[in-house]
This record gives structure tokens, C-alpha cells and sequence, in this order.
């Protein structure tokens, strides 16, 4: 069996220092918030070329204090995409504020900078200001793909909105040799088992230049404690454990060279697929895409799916439905703009197997297998 993701091979693949990391922190008797939660903050921002890294619980726990920190509240409009992970709009309901779907790019898979600056022209003309204000733009960076941050920020600033990013696929990815989560006020990244950096569990950081806003998401993961005990503001509890942080500092070292494995991987499964009648990822001049996933897009994406399965190669959907038509959001969300292409792309995209220890021959096998049923009739 080919799984699609496989977060087991990651732990293997650097077994022995693993395992010694974390019987560090056992021995060392802090599990929470201490010393290698303070070097993975310090390593982590550098590696971004970041001044503030503050680690929490988990991705959708770095989104939301990301937007809280920057003082988004209830009756704020956050534009995101429906095509993502429902952590992105799910976190911008927890910080209070009103999620506004927007669409994508086709061919990227991120946030189409048109349809933002239609649904933020949109809102300003629709929505009573004593009642809604714009405040902030959340890109995801999809698959591993940045969005078309020059554009999107351009927007931002001429409307005076906040720019979040929303990294938890996309670690290492950059747009001419700077950064994701360098592009905005503030980003958010997650460390969930299968990203591109995986811990054992759950964790997410955020990151920022901004001292102000790294002072109060500091301040809002444990309580609002400037002082042990004492709340500046109101918080919520949202840690970093040490175990992860150990973890994940072991991972980061390798993360550059697991991006390049990923990016043989993707280049060989261009290879192998030319001429089948699926549609390929698209890479653009100047955007390092660090394949989180390797992304189709098939007319008979169902029956590929099952005849895949059929032969031993998991393969998923990222993401079935778009946010603004799943059961818990559906015909709530406020809508102000056309999400047609979200709407097409989501029947045809399939993720195949996809993760730095996949085989050249494993890769053969998924590509020759997506040959044979496509030139079936
Ligand atoms: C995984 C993910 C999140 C949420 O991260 P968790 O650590 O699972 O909370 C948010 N946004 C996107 C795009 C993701 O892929």
C-alpha cells in the first residue's frame, strides 16, 4: 500500500535524534513553555529571517491569536478563501470576527487578488460601517504554493487592512528568495504530524516583525499574564509543549533538504504523467513551491480515486467541499462576490501520495497507474 501521507517514515527517518531529544526534556522535568520551546522560537524566526516567533497549541490556535493580537474583534470582516483548510475561517469565527469568502485562482489554487479587491470595494458599499469594518486579509498558501502576495498586500495597504498569512502548508516556501510569513504584519504556521514541519502531536507558532504585536500574542497564549498570576488583558491558555518544541527543532534542521526531496518528487511526477489527460500543479517564475501536496485535477476524479484504491495507492481530496457550502457555515456566511471557480476546481482535485521519504519507484508506480486510467474510455 502507498499511503497519501505518511508522518510515521518522518519519525523514522531521524529516529535516534528524536527519541534523545525528547528523552532530554523527561529528564530535564519542564514540559511546558521552557527552554526548548525558547530555542525553537529562536531558530524557527531566524530561519524565517523573522525578529518574533511565539509558539502555541496549534495552527488554528496561532491564526486566531495572529488576529487578536492585531486587535481584530466582533463586528471586524476578515476576507479569506472558501478553498482551504476550515481551520483558516473556522479561527476567524473563534477570534469573534466575520469571515468573507473569496475566490481563487484556478490555476494556483490561492486567492485570486481580483475577487478580494471586488469583496473588499463590496463591503464598503454594502455593509453599514457603524457595523462592520474591513480589517484584515487572510492568503493561504496553499498545497505549498505562496498566494500572489505583491498584489494582495498592495490591496491591504491601500485600504488600511491587515495582512495575515496563513502558512500551515507552505514552511520554507518563498517568493524571490523571501519568505512566507515574511510578507505580511503577522503569520501563522502549523506543525501538525503531516506538514512539511511535523511534530508528534499538535503545535502551531506565530511569527511577526512587529514588537507590539509579538508582545500581545505573547501575552494572550497564557492568560493575558505579563506577571505570573496577574492579566494584562484577557488570554486564553494556548502552549507550546517542550516535547514538540524539542521535536520539531530536529525536524527544522532537515526541513530545507525534505523540501527538496518533495520538489524531486513533484518534478518526477511531471515527468511521468506528461501527456495523461489530468491537469499538472502549475509553477510560477519566482514562487518556490515546497508541494505540501502534488495536486491534479482529473474530469473523472471520483472513479480515478476508487480505481487507485483499488490498487493499493491512497490518494485525497483537499478539500471536498469549499467552506462556505459545508453543513456548519452554509447559507450563514455573508457573500459578496461570485465563488464559481472555488465551486468547479473542488469536483476535479486530487492529492496523490505525497511525503519527502516516497520512493522513486513508488512514484512510477502512482504515475503509471493515473496513466492507465485516463487512456481508458
Ligand atoms: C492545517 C491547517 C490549519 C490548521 O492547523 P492545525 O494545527 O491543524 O490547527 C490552518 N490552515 C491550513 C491551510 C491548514 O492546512
Amino acid at each position: 500500500m502507498i499511503p497519501q501521507a505518511n508522518p510515521k517514515a518522518g519519525y523514522l527517518a531521524h529516529k535516534d535524534e528524536i527519541e534523545e531529544a525528547i528523552l532530554r526534556v523527561l529528564d530535564n522535568g519542564r514540559y511546558i513553555l521552557g527552554p526548548e520551546v525558547a530555542a525553537f522560537e529562536r531558530e524557527f524566526a531566524s530561519y524565517l529571517g523573522v525578529r518574533h516567533a511565539v509558539g502555541v497549541a496549534s495552527g488554528t490556535d496561532a491564526l486566531e491569536l495572529a488576529l487578536r493580537a492585531s486587535s481584530v474583534d466582533s463586528g471586524d470582516l476578515v476576507f479569506t478563501v472558501s478553498h482551504t483548510a476550515v481551520a483558516t475561517v473556522a479561527a476567524i469565527e473563534l477570534a469573534k470576527a466575520t469571515p468573507i469568502l473569496v475566490d481563487i485562482n484556478p490555476e494556483t489554487y490561492t486567492m485570486d487578488p481580483e475577487s478580494l479587491e471586488e469583496a473588499v470595494t463590496n463591503a464598503s458599499r454594502r455593509i453599514r460601517p457603524s457595523m462592520n469594518r474591513p480589517k484584515a486579509i487572510i492568503p493561504v498558501h496553499l498545497y505549498g504554493q505562496p498566494a500572489d502576495m505583491q498584489p494582495i498586500v498592495e490591496i491591504a495597504q491601500r485600504h488600511g487592512l491587515y495582512v495575515i498569512e496563513d502558512c500551515a502548508q507552505a514552511h520554507g516556501a518563498d517568493i524571490q528568495g523571501r519568505k512566507v510569513g515574511c510578507w505580511c504584519d503577522i503569520a501563522a504556521f502549523s506543525f501538525y504530524p503531516t506538514k512539511n514541519l511535523g511534530a508528534l502531536g499538535d503545535g502551531g507558532m506565530i511569527v511577526t516583525n512587529n514588537d507590539e504585536l509579538a508582545e500581545r500574542a505573547h501575552l494572550i497564549r497564557e492568560y493575558g499574564w505579563r506577571d505570573r498570576y496577574i492579566s494584562d488583558i484577557p488570554g486564553k491558555n494556548s502552549r507550546l509543549d517542550e516535547i514538540q518544541a524539542a521535536m520539531l527543532r530536529i525536524k527544522l534542521r532537515y526541513l530545507d533538504s525534505e523540501n527538496l526531496k518533495r520538489l524531486r518528487i513533484a518534478n518526477l511526477y511531471d515527468q511521468l504523467l506528461e501527456g495523461a489527460s489530468v491537469k499538472l500543479p502549475q509553477r510560477r517564475p519566482g514562487f518556490r513551491h515546497v508541494f505540501h501536496q502534488y495536486v491534479i485535477q482529473s474530469e473523472r476524479r471520483d472513479g480515478l480515486k476508487e480505481f487507485l484504491r483499488k490498487k493499493e495507492v491512497m490518494t485525497a481530496i483537499h478539500y471536498p467541499l469549499p467552506v462556505h457550502l459545508q453543513p456548519a457555515y452554509k447559507e450563514r456566511l455573508l457573500s459578496l462576490v461570485t465563488l464559481e471557480r472555488t465551486e468547479e476546481i473542488v469536483k476535479k482535485v486530487l492529492s496523490l501520495p505525497m511525503y519527502p521519504q516516497l520512493e522513486d519507484g513508488q512514484v512510477e508506480v502512482v504515475a503509471n497507474h493515473v496513466q492507465n486510467y485516463e487512456k481508458r474510455t
